[in-house]
């Protein structure tokens, strides 16, 4: 009999009358997730979402790590089916978890029947099961109080399970249950992260990577969009908006001193993303910046790019120390792409000393030398989308 994948449900139990709604987003993200791996049938009871292969041969151990990664999920664990006989789950109890077993100091049987015509108490059963797993493994004892080891079996509809020590999940809310944001996503380390993070609040995202072609090159733009596919594991399927930022940056090294550069620069993607956020229903604009990490990222800089759109900008990371968003770009697979050694738009004109603690006043004069409106159009109207689909192997 097959294995079945056994998912606990996080924040999202807690949602009352929601919660229905939650569930069924959460499963719709399940599916979609696990449908280049194989066929597989998804359902929920009692607040555990119940994953089993539909197919002979499925990929289990790919359909379990694949859903490691889906935001709304705590806890998971592997369990294995047999026939709902007593023997016949003592001997899958002993053969399934020997490695468990042969490591813990303590165990105890916890049992849970949904089929309540099985005849044998829960009680009853888990005395019976710890009395096989005792015998065949007498240097592990049995502690019902603070065990090493829990041992869950399961007596549901079709079949019996067994299954031992649960995973952490990826934790957060189910992807789509919390709106939709943009999300600014460069080439570098810290918009990957940024844009997991607000995934993880339940939040659909729209990745906006902003193109400097030829000053930036389409290796560049691969990386982009490779990074977009990675995170497609945790976001679901996304669009990649490329935005054509060449002309806006000539202009502004063209008409603009130096100093302000990057800062207009900056205006003009809030001004952008703002757009398309607009066209898309989407509610905010996440971005990557960290306080003090670099010029632009003063509270100064960030009042004036801030100052462009009536929409929150949501930056997870501005009290994070790099070492640690370097942590999480590893954790979540980010980081050896993102430092593949291609140009951003940002680093095309970087100014040799910028502003640090421009005003906003001043910012908006050096900037009246631009016809922004006609710029900002023309750039909307070059947009490239990019469909990114969930893979098999994100
Ligand atoms: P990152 O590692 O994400 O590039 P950073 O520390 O290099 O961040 P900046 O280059 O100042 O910071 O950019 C700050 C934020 O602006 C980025 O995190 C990202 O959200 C956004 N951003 C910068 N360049 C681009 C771009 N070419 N396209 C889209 N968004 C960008
Ligand atoms: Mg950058």
């Amino acid at each position: 009999m097959n294995d079945i994948i056994l998912c606990k449900l996080g924040e999202i139990v807690l949602k009352g009358l929601n919660r229905k709604i939650f569930e069924n987003k959460l499963m719709g993200n399940m599916r979609r997730r696990l449908a280049p791996i194989g066929q597989f049938k998804v359902y929920c009871l009692q607040s555990t979402i119940y994953v089993e292969a539909e197919e002979e041969n499925a990929d289990m151990d790919a359909a379990f790590e694949a859903l490691r990664q889906v935001f709304g999920i705590i806890k998971l664990s592997r369990a294995a089916g047999c026939d709902k006989d007593k023997d016949a789950i003592a001997a899958l109890a002993v053969d399934y978890l020997r490695d468990e077993m042969l490591q813990a100091k303590s165990f105890k049987v916890e049992s849970k029947r949904s089929d309540k015509s099985f005849p044998m108490t829960s009680i009853e059963l888990s005395q019976y099961i710890g009395g096989a797993l005792q015998e065949a493994y007498p240097a592990t004892r049995v502690d019902v109080h603070d065990p090493e080891l829990t041992v869950h079996v399961e007596i549901r509809d079709l079949a019996a399970y067994v299954h031992a020590s649960p995973v952490d999940g990826a934790g957060g809310m189910p992807v789509g249950s919390n709106g939709t944001a943009v999300t600014l996503l460069s080439g570098g380390i810290d918009s990957p992260v940024s844009t997991y993070m607000i995934a993880r609040r339940g939040v659909r995202l729209i990745p906006i990577h902003f193109f400097s072609f030829p000053y930036t090159s389409q290796a560049a733009k691969e990386k982009v969009v490779e990074l977009g596919r990675l995170l497609t594991a945790y976001c679901g399927r996304m669009t990649l908006e490329v935005v054509p930022f060449t002309h806006i940056q000539e202009e502004i090294r063209d008409k603009c001193p130096e100093e302000y550069f990057t800062l207009i620069m900056r205006r003009f993607m809030m001004r952008i993303a703002t757009r398309i956020a607009k066209d898309n229903g989407a509610k905010a604009i996440v971005t990557g910046e960290n306080l003090g990490q670099v010029a632009s990222q003063t509270m100064e800089a960030m009042a004036s790019t801030q100052a462009v759109t009536p929409l929150p900008t949501l930056q997870p990371l501005v009290g994070m120390d790099k070492e640690e968003i370097v942590q999480w770009a590893r954790r979540i697979g980010t980081f050896d792409t993102s430092i593949l050694p291609y140009e951003d738009c940002c680093t095309v004109f970087t100014p040799r000393h910028p502003r640090t603690r421009p005003k906003l006043s001043e910012v908006e004069a050096v900037e009246a030398a631009l016809d922004v409106t006609a710029l900002v159009d023309e750039a909307l109207a070059g947009i490239e989308r990019i469909r990114l689909d969930e893979q098999e192997d994100a």
